[in-house]
């Protein structure tokens, strides 16, 4: 726990705590010392961790890196934390992110960017780490915390963990609770973690993973053994590799990683198979019509008199309150995301865009309950892209959206998927393979992701 205390502090140019809880670390130490010398450790006893700032932390304070969360010290922990807490885990502190999850390159942080620990072979500027989990990522990849928790909406686990070269985790919705997480888009937020290995992942999954009656889409499931999973062993398995993720204008060092795995998954004794996803292409409009709609809804609590902060005029009355709280509170994305959520939502649009990518949304989840019909897991790239510079994308939303073309269909269908690191680009950047499983069988996935580790 030292050690990291210093590794945190040597890590700030990175910008991925943003508050730093050293004398928490130290006593959750002492408190795993003394569990260890009585002899009922458990798998996290004394293992240092970050916590993504949008898990609820009794008296620390939380604020989903959103202004209008400014000051928030929740009195109660998130469930997700509490059971890693409960497993012996320590924590150093809470990272940045995306505000409110929002994002894919950490550039919307109010706190600011985080800074991708990695940098292009004989170049001196930054590149992101990718989002929205970006301080989670960093904080990892950059030996500032042995794990992270991290949550995934539309890939926020798996794209930052490609763009850093550590493996990333999301699990099947339902699989851990919900309660406590800042809530972006409800029927989507799953929390998992982020570490340097895959057997790091199965171990920290398994200890945040359980059914909570606190959270009613919480699933009354037993968590079984992840690291049990890691065989090796992958003889006979079928791979499924999806033809509608070969994109036109994709970089050829993505498809040359994407077959490079297939190879590898060949060579271990795995049968690939090329499926079809039909409706893949329809993922992100859908996408970006329900986590807006979803978020609009969750997001209208922050009305200045809850939580964090209040701004109203002089002379003001309740809707000054509201409009400047939140004019104040918000950033461009969020209130961008809001205000296509509330404009989807609205009567006479309704039908036409959210109930419709309501249906397309069940579309695309057929496709892989019939695609897992034919095969146990299937391979693609996690991101159509590695790391970028910042300000790259960051005019351009629909670019950025762009970047979650592969990790959003699995969240839409509420899947487990998983990001392993692959190989380097042209330039020495990380590139990660995304291994996408059925319902419930995380077991799979990271055994998949083991071999490929
Ligand atoms: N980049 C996606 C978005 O901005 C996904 C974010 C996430 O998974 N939290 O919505």
């Amino acid at each position: 726990a030292q050690a990291h205390i210093a590794a945190v502090d040597a890590a700030d140019p990175l910008n991925a705590y943003i508050v730093k809880t050293p004398e928490k670390a130290l006593a959750m130490a002492d408190a795993a010392d003394a569990r260890l010398k009585a002899g009922n450790a458990a798998p996290m006893t004394g293992i240092p961790i970050g916590v993504k700032d949008l898990f609820a932390t009794e008296g620390v304070r939380t604020t989903a890196c959103s202004h209008i969360l400014s000051g928030f010290e929740p009195a109660y922990e998130s469930t997700v934390t509490q059971n890693l807490w409960d497993a012996g885990a320590v924590m150093l502190g809470k990272l940045n992110m995306d505000e409110f999850a929002m994002g894919s390159s950490n550039e919307t942080s109010h706190y600011g960017p985080v800074k991708n620990p990695w940098r292009a072979t004989g170049s001196n500027s930054d590149y992101v780490p990718g989002g929205s989990s970006g301080g989670s990522v960093a904080s990892v990849a950059g030996y500032a915390a042995m794990g992270a928790t991290a949550s995934d909406t539309g890939g926020s686990i798996r794209q930052p963990a490609a763009f850093t070269g550590t493996v990333g985790v999301k699990p099947t919705y339902g699989r851990c609770s919900r309660y406590g997480m800042v809530a972006f888009a409800s029927s989507l937020d799953q929390a998992g973690p982020v570490t340097r290995t895959v057997r790091d992942s199965a171990i920290m999954l398994g200890a945040m993973a359980g059914y909570d009656p606190k959270d009613s889409t919480s699933v009354d499931r037993s968590v079984p053994d992840f690291e049990a999973a890691l065989t090796g062993d992958i003889r006979g398995l079928k791979i499924g590799i999806p033809q509608e993720y070969h994109l036109a204008g994709m970089p050829v060092e993505i498809e040359t990683l994407w077959h490079q795995g297939i190879d590898w998954l060949k060579a271990a004794g795995a049968e690939i198979v090329d499926i079809n996803l039909p409706h893949t292409k329809y993922a992100l409009p859908t996408y970006y019509i329900v986590a807006p709609a979803e978020a609009s809804s969750n997001l209208a609590r922050y009305d200045g008199v809850r939580y964090g902060l209040r701004d109203v005029p002089q002379g003001g009355g309740l809707a000054d309150m509201y409009e400047t709280t939140r004019g104040q509170g918000f950033g461009p994305e969020v209130k961008r995301r809001v205000m296509i959520g509330t404009y989807v939502l609205s009567a006479g649009y309704y039908d036409a865009y959210y109930l419709k990518a309501q249906k397309v949304r069940q579309l695309i989840a057929d496709d892989f309950r019939r695609a897992y019909e034919k095969v146990d897991a299937i391979l693609t790239p996690t991101a159509p892209s590695a790391a970028f510079a910042f300000g790259d994308k960051s005019d351009d939303p629909i670019a950025m959206y762009l970047n979650d073309v592969f990790t959003v269909p699995a969240s839409l269908a509420g899947l487990p998927g998983s990001s392993v690191p692959a190989g380097l680009d042209a330039d020495g950047l990380p590139l990660g393979l995304q291994i996408l499983g059925r319902a419930w069988d995380e077991e799979t996935v990271l055994k998949v992701s083991g071999v490929l580790e």
